[in-house]
């Protein structure tokens, strides 16, 4: 026997960012055949890259490894200029696929740079939209992860520091972060609104009130899936056992013992019908109640890349 009770948390799952990439592909391969290649998984998702690729699409690592002349799309995570620049001497043809909102901080980690400040970047090390944004101005930019990190800066002017963040941290850690450099540099400049996206918030936001309501909450999302993790951290600090899970497969039987009120969620990059089969697997271990937990609505969307467009404007699609 399961939990006679489920929770879904909404809003929950693909963001507008992620649809777009993940379109992107598919419209890719339906205007210009296969195969198209993908730098880096299109979207930290494993079950979406599996699907992509079952259609046609090459995900690689790097744009060297794409043979010279094809097609390419980069990731909703974003480049570093120099990736546009290597894709560029092997002729690729390349769609960008970088969420608007990635772009966003790119835009401002270019003007920092150019009016000469040190740029601090509040992000995880080794994350790919890290990667992108401090290839921006890699010589102006430090990491910084904890508010230690910001502890042990070292500035050449500490009146010249502007601060930047990747789009899908922790809402709450991020703030104490940004309150210490502030402390710390009381000069410290920063990007007029928040850098962390409105799908990051909201579901953190969401997965909050969820985690106040059930003893278990299930996160599907994958394990390189930055704003994923950010939900099992932020659930847990809620007062809720939480996990993060690919599927329904991979539920294990010792954490549902004594559980009423499940609570379910999903990452960014995870598509719905995960959450649908995690649910139906619920159901038939007894669930009879299944309700949604909304705290906001969402209505963004972007446009396709102009690539994109402009085919589909041609074809009359
Ligand atoms: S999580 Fe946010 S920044 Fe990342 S793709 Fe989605 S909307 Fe864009």
């Amino acid at each position: 026997m399961g939990p006679s009770r489920v929770l879904l948390a909404a809003p929950r799952g693909y963001c507008a960012g992620v649809d777009r990439a993940v379109e992107t592909v598919e419209h890719a391969l339906e205007i210009y055949g296969k195969p198209v290649y993908v730098r880096k998984e299109i979207v930290h998702n494993k079950h979406v890259v599996h699907e992509l690729e079952k259609r046609g699409a090459i995900f690689v690592d790097q744009e060297t490894e794409v043979p010279e002349g094809e097609m390419v799309v980069f990731s909703a995570h974003g480049v570093a200029p120099s990736v546009h620049a290597n894709a560029a001497k092997r002729h690729l043809r390349t769609i960008d696929a970088t969420c608007p909102l990635v772009t966003k901080v790119h835009v401002e980690a270019r003007k920092f740079a150019a009016d000469g400040y040190t740029i601090v970047l509040i992000g995880h090390e080794g994350h790919e939209e890290v990667e992108g944004t401090t290839g921006e101005a890699p010589e102006q930019t430090v990491l910084v992860q904890t508010e230690a990190d910001v502890d042990d800066l070292e500035v050449e002017d500490p009146d010249k520091i502007a601060y930047i963040t990747q789009t899908t941290l922790s809402v709450d850690e991020t703030s104490s972060i940004i309150a210490r450099l502030k402390e710390r540099f009381p000069n410290a400049v920063g990007p007029k609104t928040d850098d962390i996206c409105y799908a990051t918030t909201n579901r953190q936001h969401a997965v909050k009130e969820l985690a106040e309501q059930c003893e278990l909450v299930l996160v599907i999302g994958s394990t390189n899936s930055s704003n994923s993790n950010r939900l099992v951290e932020v659930a847990r600090e809620h007062g809720s056992a939480s996990h993060l899970i690919d599927n329904h497969l991979q539920v294990h039987e010792s954490w549902l013992e004594g559980i009423e009120t499940v609570g379910i969620t999903s990452g960014a990059s995870a598509p719905e019908e995960l959450v649908e089969k995690l649910v139906a697997f619920f159901q038939e271990r007894g669930a009879t109640e299944v309700s949604e937990l909304r705290t906001v609505n969402e209505d963004v969307r972007f446009m396709l890349p102009g690539e994109i467009r402009k085919e589909l404007a041609g074809s009359g699609a």
